[in-house]
């Protein structure tokens, strides 16, 4: 299914480049760039390019594509303690109305932050 994007959403605007991000990876299906209130170093969010609200508004292709970019960050981290989140609805915690996987890297206690 062809891309989808809403003008008025933040994480499209990333995708788009017309909102600046640190960006990790980009495909045809999903681009990954780094949360901009880390929970923890590297905590990154993945989000599919078809603007869609909630896990079930998004087409097959785009959230197959969403865990191995996950799993590539994580990888890249060389995070050995993560959590890959993925929250809708506002009771579940959802701020931004656009699907988005965290990957929330778990510092060891004895780390500088965590
Ligand atoms: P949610 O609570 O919806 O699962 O998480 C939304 C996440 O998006 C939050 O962790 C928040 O810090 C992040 N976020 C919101 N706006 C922006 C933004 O403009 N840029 C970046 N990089 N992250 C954002
Ligand atoms: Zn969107």
């Amino acid at each position: 299914m062809a891309a989808k994007h809403l003008a008025n959403c933040i994480f499209c605007k990333i995708i788009k480049g017309e909102i600046p991000s640190y960006k990790l990876i980009e495909n045809e299906f999903v681009f990954s760039f780094l949360d901009i209130g880390p929970l923890s170093r590297g905590h990154a969010l993945v989000i599919p390019k078809y603007h869609g609200e909630k896990l079930h508004d998004v087409p097959d292709e785009y959230l197959a594509a969403a865990l191995p970019a996950a799993k590539k960050i994580a990888v890249a981290l060389g995070a050995e303690n993560y959590n890959i989140l993925q929250n809708n609805g506002r009771i579940a915690h959802q701020e931004v109305d656009h699907v988005h996987f965290h990957v929330i890297p778990k510092p060891r206690a004895s780390d500088d932050e965590g």
